[in-house]
């Protein structure tokens, strides 16, 4: 809201004046927001007689964890079913020490007690994108290195993330793809970071206020004792589960960051429903590829399904679909032109397979996406359904329209 005053309210008609940033007050409104959802399923946890033990729990047996309580204490507690959701943490950066105030994880960046005017981001997967275009619009200067030669992450369609990095750059973020960090020195006043291009070339000096670490999070599994009872991580720190969340004890279930799949909540939310199913009623299911990701940047940016890179390696036939939001009646009137919506369809059947959008409200918008994807719907299914005129929605139907060559507008 703070960028959007300084920078569209004019041109939309409303003259404001002597715009400033309290950001103590803007993370007193944040802090409110997390109490209260973490007290909201602390309250849940009661209304459904789920006893909530405050403390860290390691295996002591099979069937039993001893808790160190927060209190003091110890606690044992026995279960004839255990589930592990231990979540993960920020891979670190070898070489530089996170403080969590000149360098920090997204921990420590949703925390800061003053804008950065420099900040410069390791990596640009989702952490750092978000994370780096928050400050942005709050007025640091930020630059974001990445390894590899596109934004986003992996998951990210190539053509959504061009998009995407035009936009951000027009916002002021800067991008150095291809380079890796060589080495950080944090002991001085700021942080000193030497990159260079990732396939060899001259090595150059950042200077930044705060750098944030974002090359990726990794299972948090420390301290459990795994070792007691002889579970097994892989190469990446994952526990090892088979398609029932089971380990090879199977009464010990896992979901969410610490075993397989994207590190996402939602995520993380299907296992744990689908899991319990199993141990209840013997069955349980989630669809993995009618898991939504959403990067909750400004505009943001959504999909679900696979990318053209990704079905280009699997060697299926594909059609695209776009429409961009710059022909869409509400983004016009709404001055938000910037994106577009892209649908990957099946060749020969039409069956939609990928749905990616970068745009005003993608992250809601890309529900309809999901719901498609898991109902099996073809892109002429999404096509001839009504869309209310005037929505952003309509963007939605026309590239599924135009993967056929009917969209309307464009
Ligand atoms: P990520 O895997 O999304 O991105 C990490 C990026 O860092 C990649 O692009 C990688 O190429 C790059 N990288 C790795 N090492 C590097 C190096 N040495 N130098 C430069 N670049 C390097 O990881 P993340 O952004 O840290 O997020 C971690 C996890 O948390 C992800 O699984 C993400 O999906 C999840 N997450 C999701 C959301 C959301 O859904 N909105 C929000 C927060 C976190």
């Amino acid at each position: 809201m703070y960028h959007q005053i300084l920078h569209d309210t004019k041109k939309r008609g409303i003259d404001v004046s002597d715009v400033k940033l309290n950001l103590k007050q803007m993370m007193a409104a944040k802090n409110t927001s997390v109490d209260g959802l973490t007290k909201g399923v602390e309250f849940l946890f009661k209304k459904n007689k789920v006893e909530y033990i405050k403390g860290s729990a390691a295996f002591s047996g099979e069937n039993e964890v001893k808790v160190n309580l927060i209190d003091g204490g110890e606690q044992t507690l026995r279960g004839k079913n255990i589930f592990i959701a231990t979540g993960s943490e920020a891979t670190p950066f070898p070489g530089l020490t996170i403080d969590e105030k000149k360098v920090v994880t997204s921990t420590g960046a949703i925390a800061l007690e003053s804008v950065p005017k420099k900040m410069v981001v390791i990596g640009g997967g989702i952490i750092g994108l978000e994370m780096g275009s928050v400050w942005s619009r709050l007025g640091s200067e930020v630059t974001v290195v990445e390894f590899l030669g596109q934004i986003g992450g992996p998951g990210m369609d190539a053509e959504i993330s061009k998009t995407t990095k035009k936009i951000l750059e027009k916002q002021g973020m800067k991008f150095k793809l291809g380079t890796k960090v060589l080495k950080g020195d944090s002991s001085g006043e700021g942080v000193k970071l030497e990159v260079e291009a990732a396939k060899g070339g001259k090595a150059e000096t950042l200077d930044a206020d705060v750098v944030l670490v974002a090359i990726g999070r990794r299972p948090y599994t420390a301290g459990l004792g795994l070792e007691n009872i002889g579970l097994e991580v892989d190469n990446k720190g994952r526990l090892i589960i088979d398609e029932q969340y089971r380990t090879k004890l199977p009464h010990i279930r896992v979901i969410g960051d610490c075993t397989f799949g994207p590190m996402l909540a939602h995520k993380a939310e299907e296992e744990g429903v689908a899991a319990v199913e199993f141990v209840k009623k013997g069955y349980g299911h989630v669809n993995y590829n009618a898991i939504p990701s959403v990067m909750y940047t400004h505009p943001e940016v959504a999909w679900v399904g696979q990318n053209e890179a990704e079905l280009k390696e699997q060697g299926v036939k594909y059609k695209v679909g776009s429409f961009p939001f710059s022909a869409n009646s509400r983004a016009k009137t709404n001055l938000e032109t910037e994106g577009m919506v892209k649908f990957v369809a099946d060749a020969e059947t039409d069956r939609i397979l990928g749905i990616h959008i970068v745009g005003p409200n993608a992250g809601e918008m890309i529900a309809e996406g999901v719901l498609a994807i898991e109902y099996g719907a073809s892109s002429e299914d999404v096509g001839r359904t009504s869309h209310a005129h005037p929505t952003l929605a309509e963007a939605f139907k026309e590239a599924a329209m135009a993967t056929y060559g009917k969209a309307i507008h464009y």
